[in-house]
């Protein structure tokens, strides 16, 4: 489904204060969505068919990629989660208890969905007495998937719909000043493809990595563009190191037979699972068991590497080569079966998907007590999963604390006193993103 274009009113927004939010993330749509209210909001976002960024799915019926390798009959019949798997929802921390109330009223409404007991697990390679893998359930902050139809892009669906501000999909902002601050008139002019796309009165970079540094770096925005900065490592030291600093994740998607080697292993309500003794593998889950297929006789399944194992194998994640592709995806799979303990070449994908997140968690967060950043000299702020916790939670969160700094009467420049601190939510996860030095 691809999100029509909202505008709001010409007369209201005439009236209002206008904003450009630059990323279509949960980050940007929760600050988009709580500031609709206040203030003319134009989101502008990178994703072809809609927001979510990396908390976002393939649907039954997406067109296929341009660089798509391969048929993909049985995978794109199914739900699939891209990136994020699982949310998580921090209820003993007294900073997440508004998302944590947002939570239960998306689940309320089918927005996501509980993990039933029983479905969620620890998974240890097998010992030398067990055949196969060792799982133990897993306890701990309540977790959720997304809805049926639509997988985790449900979240930044209900965000979009639900709200009054406009969404232009399949626009790069250009980092080479596709931001421009106008002195004489205080307004940001934001252009993508050379084209003029509008003068703001506040600017929201709401994206990470190096397209935000190269974006910042030449306006007059210098301690934003500072603590944009961004270092590409597996892990950070335990002080948290100096710069953001983010790791890369291989996502594997494989059609399998129902009656495959792996599910042999699992019970049959078992949805999803984090890896914790591979040196290779962090995450796994069962994307047809979680959402709609219309297929009866495959199953679909994710794999996500370890940081380690994805810098070990480093590519450019838009043009993956196609001896990474295989190598990578042989790798991967060899690397379940010696987890499942099943005999070498005893998983047969009829199909494969694979993608690199080059830029894909914060191993480390600017913790500053405000969860976002803003410049009052030049009207700009930021928000994000890095400001916060590295997680879906956090960047709401993040969104949700600039939309309100934004609303008070004097915004004044905040968020510039912190430090970086080696990103426990990242660890909590334990998916892929997982900091190794927490290990
Ligand atoms: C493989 C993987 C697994 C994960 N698993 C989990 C999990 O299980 N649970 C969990 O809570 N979190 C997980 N995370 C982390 C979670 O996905 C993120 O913390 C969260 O989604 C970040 O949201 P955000 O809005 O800050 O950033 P993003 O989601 O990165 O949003 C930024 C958006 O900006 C867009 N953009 C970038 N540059 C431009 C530009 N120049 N112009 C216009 N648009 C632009 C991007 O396309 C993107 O849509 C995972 C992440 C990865 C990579």
């Amino acid at each position: 489904m691809i999100l029509p274009a909202k505008s709001i009113s010409s007369k209201s927004s005439s009236l209002r204060h206008t904003c450009a939010v630059i990323g279509g993330g949960i980050a940007g749509l929760s600050c988009a969505h709580h500031l609709s209210d206040s203030f003319a909001v134009t989101l502008f976002d990178t994703g072809r068919l809609r927001p979510g960024g990396r908390a976002s799915s393939r649907l039954p019926g997406d067109p296929a990629k341009k660089d798509d390798l391969g048929e993909h009959h049985h995978i794109s019949k199914c739900v699939v989660d891209h990136a994020a798997q699982v949310l998580f929802v921090p209820d003993h921390e007294a900073r997440f208890a508004e998302f944590s109330r947002q939570v239960k009223d998306w689940e309320r409404i089918g927005v996501v969905t509980r993990f039933p007991e029983g479905s969620l697990y620890n998974i240890y390679s097998r010992s030398s007495t067990k055949k196969c893998i060792e799982l133990e359930p897993f306890v701990g902050q309540p977790a959720y998937f997304g809805s049926s139809t639509m997988g985790i892009a449900s979240i930044s669906n209900a965000l979009a719909e639900t709200s009054n501000f406009e969404i232009q999909q399949n626009v790069w902002v250009s980092p080479s000043n596709g931001a421009r601050y106008m002195p004489k008139t205080r307004q940001w002019k934001v252009t993508a493809s050379g084209k003029v796309l509008g003068y703001f009165d506040r600017l929201i970079v709401a994206h990470n990595g190096k397209c935000a540094d190269r974006l910042m770096s030449k306006t007059p925005a210098k301690a934003i563009h500072d603590l944009l900065r961004v270092n590409f490592a597996p892990s950070v030291p335990q002080h948290g190191g100096k710069r953001m600093t983010l790791n890369s994740i291989y996502s594997l998607t494989i059609a399998l037979p129902k009656n495959s080697a792996i599910a042999a292993c699992l019970p049959a309500n078992f949805l999803g699972g984090f890896i914790q003794n591979d040196k290779a593998l962090r995450f796994l889950s069962c994307q047809s068991r979680k959402y709609e297929s219309m297929e009866k006789d495959v199953e679909i399944w994710t794999i996500l590497s370890s940081s380690n194992f994805a810098k070990s194998h480093k590519a450019p994640q838009e043009f993956l080569p196609n001896e990474v592709v295989e190598e990578v995806t042989l790798l991967l799979i060899e690397a379940l079966e010696s987890l499942f303990g099943v005999t070498v070449g005893s998983i047969k994908p009829i199909e494969r998907r694979l993608q690199l997140w080059g830029a894909g968690v914060p191993l480390n967060t600017w913790e500053n007590g405000k969860g976002f950043l803003y410049d009052a000299e030049s009207a700009v702020g930021v928000c994000g999963d890095w400001l916060l916790d590295s997680s879906i939670a956090g960047a709401w969160t993040s969104g949700r604390l600039l939309a309100d700094h934004l609303k008070t009467k004097e915004a004044v420049s905040a968020g510039f006193d912190g430090t970086f601190v080696a990103s426990q939510g990242a660890s909590n996860t334990g998916i892929a993103a997982i900091n190794e030095k927490f290990r």
